[in-house]
């Protein structure tokens, strides 16, 4: 990382952005990862659009995985 980019800590690039989500699936984010994805979302245009997608086919695929356990 670069001396300006670690100068604004909190500041996350779309794709650490889309790993933080990722991440958040598996376990809880620390506070700091939270934040820093909170202002991400915030401020970018796509990413909201992405974790809404990823809500959605979390839902799409526990329902269909409780219908093959059935
Ligand atoms: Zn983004």
């Amino acid at each position: 990382m670069s001396s300006l980019k670690s100068a604004i800590p909190l500041r996350r690039t779309c794709k650490q952005a889309a790993h933080l989500m990722l991440s958040a699936e598996d376990k809880p984010l620390n506070w700091r990862d939270k934040a820093a994805l909170k202002i991400h979302l915030w401020m970018c245009d796509n990413c909201p659009r992405f974790e809404r997608q990823l809500h959605v086919m979390r839902h799409a695929l526990s329902d269909w995985r409780n219908e093959i356990t059935k």
